[in-house]
């Protein structure tokens, strides 16, 4: 075991070294820029053209498009306020839906969208359920755009994205679904279609690819339709969704982190989904933990989050003191969109303003182990025992 537990994988993985290398190579050998027309040119053409193909096999379709974007905040930016911006008439009285405790990339353009006159609806998500009532109730003829995350980044919670496409397709012929899936792709299995998406957002950083890389699915119904607009004025690259220079390396990582991921998906998830529930065990049956510590666990969970409230403990303490002994993880406050810095998606979960505060999450990769588990739940114990013996 190394001496450093990582157990902060939905912030950013480790990246691999075979993608490291890989990018290196392009980086180095085929720096032409995809848009020239000499050999150099060809080539990098060429290399994109790979990259596309191996992550279209990754995302399980040939339909639709991919646009190649800097990371998940940028292909969440696209997708909404290229949606909403598409045709004229959705100005007028355009309604989009949303879930309460999205991340920010997608709660802010839609805050933005809703300053500009679009009427934005968000859904509770109370224990991580989507009240689906409420949604049924919200939709209607003037439903432009619904934007949906696949699995919560703080809880873990799966969303049922499938069901809400089918409702969304019949009641509303300009509705079109967007499913953030950052926090999904290769945690669990899904395609375009599957999750009943018009758009898929994904981020190679959280499958040990690259930072600043990411990209958009959009479905080909879509572009015929010309329902996005792009974002991003220029060059007119990625057919014209998003101009600028291709980064063709960090395409190149992306798309072989996500054909290694995909190779191995069965045995990288049910590690990380063996950790998980070692320690959710391991929790309930230990003598300090069992009182201390709370699950936040929603009813449909992907494999890699585990949401933990430690009571009467303020989450940044924990996580200083975790991380003095190389244990990391995260206080789920770093992508908070609003004054007060707690997590929406918590709050949003059910748990008040003290416990948010008092709530740390840990995500695994399939490199962690229940050794390192039962590492850091000796360090938590250890840790609020010293603190509540301080405190008397
Ligand atoms: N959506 C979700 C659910 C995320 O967890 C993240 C990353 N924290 C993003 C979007 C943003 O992705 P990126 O870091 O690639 O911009």
């Amino acid at each position: 075991m190394s001496t450093e537990i990582y157990f902060d994988n939905a912030a950013t993985t480790c990246p691999s070294p075979d993608v490291i290398d890989f990018y290196a190579r392009v980086a180095r050998d085929c720096y032409g820029n995809p848009s020239s027309r000499h050999a150099r040119g060809t080539a990098a053409r060429a290399l994109l053209s790979e990259a596309r193909t191996k992550l279209f096999a990754a995302l399980g379709t040939k339909e639709g498009r991919l646009v190649f974007t800097a990371g998940g905040t940028e292909a969440n930016n696209l997708a909404l306020l290229g949606r909403a911006h598409a045709k004229e008439r959705f100005a007028r009285g355009g309604r989009i839906l949303t879930t309460a405790g999205e991340h920010s990339s997608v709660a802010l353009p839609l805050r933005a969208l809703a300053r500009e006159g679009f009427e934005v609806v968000e859904i509770p998500t109370k224990g991580g359920v989507i009240d689906m009532d409420a949604l049924r109730a919200a939709l209607s003829p003037r439903v432009v755009l619904v934007s949906v995350m696949a699995v919560n980044n703080e809880t873990g919670a799966v969303y049922p994205t499938a069901e809400i496409g089918r409702l969304l397709h019949r009641v509303c012929p300009d509705g079109v679904l967007h499913v953030d899936a950052t926090q999904a792709f290769m945690k669990i299995p899904f395609t375009p279609k599957t999750l009943g998406a018009d758009m898929v957002t994904v981020s190679s950083h959280k499958i040990e690819g690259p930072k600043g890389v990411g990209a958009l699915w959009v479905s080909d119904a879509l572009i015929k339709n010309k329902g996005l607009s792009p974002i991003l004025l220029g060059g007119g690259q990625e057919e014209g969704l998003r101009s600028g220079t291709e980064n063709v390396p960090g395409a190149c990582a992306f798309a072989e982190a996500s054909r290694l991921a995909k190779e191995s998906f069965e045995e990288r998830t049910a590690q990380m989904r063996a950790v998980r529930e070692y320690l959710v065990r391991a929790i309930a049956a230990h003598p300090v933990l069992s009182t201390a510590v709370t699950p936040n666990l929603p009813d449909a969970a992907a494999p890699h989050i585990l949401s933990l409230t430690v009571s009467g403990f303020k989450s940044e303490t924990v996580l200083n003191d975790l991380s003095g002994r190389g244990i990391y993880v995260s206080s789920g406050s770093a992508c908070a969109s609003n004054a007060r810095n707690l997590s929406e998606a918590l709050l949003a979960f059910g748990k008040t303003e003290a416990e948010t505060d008092a709530t740390i999450r840990l995500s695994f990769s399939h490199h962690n182990t229940t050794a390192e588990a039962d590492a850091f739940l000796a360090a938590l114990a250890e840790i609020v025992q010293t603190r509540a013996k301080a405190r008397k």
